[in-house]
């Protein structure tokens, strides 16, 4: 598959480093690498800018002056895609539902919703549980039906042409670790609306490498999420008229463990994890997605599923930038003066 066949346009910052992380593996048990997607730029970086290249190439390919999106208040997808409209000089409209009062007025104007308003996005707050992939048809025949020429992105970017950022990705993986001489034992990254996975999976397919993918999911269910893997990893195939045996039984590997209450519920292994990787590694993890799958991996090296000397690559999909709308989950610290920090002391000595 050649990737330079499709129109895109560069919004990130690629290749982003593979890098090791010495003081978080020591503190886990096994060895931890970090795939920097958190480092992919387009305002603050994150998994969605290499979907947005592919998708905003797709649609100045097709003469659109409008994208559209949607998602939650603390999308990072809404606010990357917002950002990616104001490079291209396109108008961009985001339907965000509205969830957790309890978080405050945090959660609905800072983090990823103030940042929508700094790019000019033009935003539509609905209720909870509103059907906003209907609500987001209506509103392109709105832009339609007043002389524009709208582009919609599903939720997260997912479909096969976003799709494309990670199998691109998946080739970065397979290039730098042949570079350091490392072998991979597994991925493991946040899974949503499921295109990094599905890219993940398939680019590595594509390059024969044999790479198991565990994506944790941060929201749905364990049959749930696979359904929701398997269908894009069908359909993408299909799009891009890849070998119909690219996909084997064991490809589709999902951790449904860490889900918690749901999307965007807090738990207590993600504080856990998020603090650890900030104050081993300076790595700033999010309570949203990146904090559960890095729980996920935790887990997992504890219970000796993951052994020691294993290689474990996690893929950093961003997310930081979500920490600011969801400062009252966070408000435990002030309790607790620097406890953990002195444990994480006394065990690296
Ligand atoms: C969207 C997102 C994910 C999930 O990626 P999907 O491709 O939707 O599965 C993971 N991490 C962060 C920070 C995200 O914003």
């Amino acid at each position: 598959m050649n990737l330079e066949s499709f129109p895109r346009v560069r919004l990130g910052h690629t290749s982003t480093p593979l890098e090791a992380m010495a003081r978080l593996s020591r503190q886990v048990g096994t060895n931890i690498y970090v795939k920097r997607d958190d480092c992919t730029g387009l305002a603050l970086g994150g998994n969605k800018a290499r979907k947005l290249d592919f998708l905003l190439g797709d649609a100045l390919h097709r003469g659109a002056d409008t994208v559209l999106t949607c998602g939650a208040m603390q999308s990072n997808h809404v606010r990357q895609t917002a950002a990616a409209a104001a490079r291209l000089g396109l108008r961009c409209i985001v339907l965000l539902e509205q969830k957790f009062a309890a978080l405050g007025e945090a959660y609905r104007v800072s983090g990823n919703a103030l940042l929508n308003r700094i790019f000019g996005a033009s935003v539509q707050v609905f209720p909870e549980g509103t059907d906003l992939a209907a609500q987001l048809l209506t509103a392109a025949e709105h832009v339609r039906a007043k002389g524009g020429r709208p582009y919609v992105i599903p939720v997260g970017g997912s479909n096969p042409v976003g799709t494309l950022g990670y199998i691109e990705c998946a080739a970065e993986i397979v290039a730098q670790a042949r570079a350091m001489r490392l072998r991979i034992d597994h991925v493991v990254h946040a899974s949503g609306s499921a295109g990094t996975q599905v890219g993940l999976v398939l680019g590595f397919a594509l390059q024969g490498a044999n790479v198991p993918v565990l994506g944790v999911s941060v929201g749905a269910s364990l049959g749930v999420q696979e359904q929701k893997v398997r269908t894009l990893a069908a359909s993408t195939a299909d799009w891009f008229a890849l070998p119909s045996d690219i996909l084997h039984a064991g490809s589709v590997e999902v951790d449904a463990a860490h889900v918690g209450s749901g999307y965007g519920h807090p738990t207590q292994a993600m504080h856990e994890a998020l603090v650890l990787a900030a104050r081993t590694e300076a790595l700033l993890l999010d309570p949203v997605y990146t904090g559960k799958a890095m729980a996920a991996l935790i887990t997992h090296a504890r219970s000796g599923r993951f052994r020691r000397d294993d290689n474990i690559v996690f893929v950093h999909t961003g997310g930081a930038p979500g920490l600011f709308g969801y400062v009252a989950a966070f408000d435990y610290l002030s309790a607790e003066p620097s406890s953990s920090l002195d444990q994480t002391k006394e065990r690296s000595a």
